[in-house]
């Protein structure tokens, strides 16, 4: 018997049917002895559909005051969501009570739609908990310490409930969605991706940040920092199979310690075409440039992702970066508005038909090679690289966009992604 967190996505929600067999599930674990807390999204669709309408009555200037109404708009599809999961479980027998997150409380900052959580009290839902019930949280939202509704970010319920777990100290947080676990890659890309037993915590980061959207990447930010255990499972499996098996499915997301010595090198293979290129060509290479370019994009709030600064010829050097592809052109103006003209040169290219493709693995640590392998495939198909950025447990490359699934699917072949492990 423990105390375990269920988490149950937009689209295993998705009608009165797909919640019945929620409950139906949640009631087999109820039975089995444990205490359980539900952490649900939203019917899969009703987010947008709010935020759609907001859309059409909107004035056109996004203030504070509109976000929070966003929020207390956006908020209502999970409170739709707890209300009819216990009404679910009481059809079935099992004593349930729902909350919100302002009546829990979860406490959280006035970010409104991307608020972070600051604190979750227990003493409400362990009292419900010993009296033999079981809790359906509301997932992506909270309150501020104003009292004002916060939602944290899209496909923020993730967070919530790795939040109640690390709060409550669960044994386990299970995510339950509409894929059966992670994957070496995307199998839309590559049919031959298999789905991992476990993944590091690292690793899952690495991959969310990349792209890959099982998860969202605060919530795996958080279960590093709570070392929440986490697995992420199929919630279309038939409700009824045995709990032993239910719980060894899915992918479990695992801390270093614990992840066996004979773990592949590489884990997986993440990409993204969310990224453009900008180049700055001629300027003087002397201290400062970096900074100057740099610390301008970074003032507009704009993100960097990978650079690169070549040696210099004749005293001056090209300096490239990548953003976000939806900031690539405010980006440019910025640039060539102030920056440019005061570095002495005019000269600014640019690519959007970039992608950027990474191998992660925790194993690239203790062996050297990875990244001359992985370059060795790509060489082997004939993609020239533009940038190349590494971390400990990662090595990214920047191509055209058009080899993506060419540079993916000869990648998971090089480090052998495709065998089934032993
Ligand atoms: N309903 C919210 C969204 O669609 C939160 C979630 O599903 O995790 O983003
Ligand atoms: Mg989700």
């Amino acid at each position: 018997m423990a105390l375990i967190v269920h988490k149950y996505g937009g689209t295993s929600m998705g009608s009165t049917e797909r919640i019945r067999n929620v409950a139906k599930r949640v009631a087999k674990w109820h039975r089995a002895g444990h205490q359980m807390v539900v952490v649900p999204s939203a019917m899969s669709g009703e987010t947008n559909r709010l935020l759609g309408l907001a859309k059409e009555l909107s004035p056109p200037k996004q203030t504070d005051e509109l976000l929070r109404e966003l929020d207390m708009l956006a908020s209502t599809g999970e409170q739709v969501s707890v209300g009819l999961l216990a009404i679910a479980l009481q059809a079935e027998g099992v004593p349930a009570v729902s909350f919100a997150g302002w009546q829990v409380p979860i406490h959280t900052n006035s970010a409104y739609t991307k608020a972070r959580i600051e604190s979750i009290e227990d003493r409400k839902v362990r009292a419900e908990l010993e009296a033999g019930k079981v809790v359906i949280i509301t997932g992506f939202q909270g309150v501020d310490d104003k009292g004002h509704i916060t939602t944290l970010g899209r496909g923020g319920s993730d967070t919530s409930a790795v939040a109640v777990a690390a709060a409550m100290k669960a044994a386990e947080c299970l995510i339950y969605t509409d894929v059966d676990g992670v994957y070496t890659t995307d199998p839309r890309v590559v049919p031959e991706a298999r789905r991992l037993q476990t993944v590091s915590f690292e690793e899952m980061l690495e991959m969310a940040s990349m792209g890959s959207k099982v998860l969202q990447i605060r919530s795996v930010e958080f279960a590093g920092k709570y070392k929440v255990p986490l697995r992420v499972l199929s919630s279309f499996t038939p409700w009824d199979i045995a709990i032993e098996e239910e719980a060894k499915s899915g992918t479990l997301i695992t801390f270093e310690e614990d992840t066996q010595m004979e773990q592949a090198v590489v884990s997986g293979i993440a990409f993204n075409r969310d990224e453009a290129k900008i180049s700055v060509l001629g300027v003087p290479d002397k201290p400062g440039i970096a900074y100057n370019i740099l610390g301008a994009v970074a003032d507009a709030n704009i993100e960097v992702d990978v650079i690169i600064q070549n040696i210099s010829k004749d005293g001056k050097t090209d300096f490239s970066f990548t953003v976000h592809r939806n900031d690539y052109a405010r980006t440019v103006d910025l640039l060539k508005g102030k920056v440019l003209p005061s570095l002495g040169t005019d000269s600014i290219e640019g690519d959007t038909r970039i992608c950027k493709v990474s191998i992660v693995g925790i194993g690239m640590r203790s062996h050297v090679g990875i990244a001359s392998k992985m370059f060795r495939a790509l060489s082997e198909e004939g993609i020239n690289i533009q940038m190349i950025s590494t971390s400990e447990i990662k090595t990214s490359v920047v191509i055209d966009e058009k080899y993506m699934e060419l540079a993916v699917r000869a990648l998971h072949r090089a480090f052998d992604l495709d065998q089934p492990t032993a």
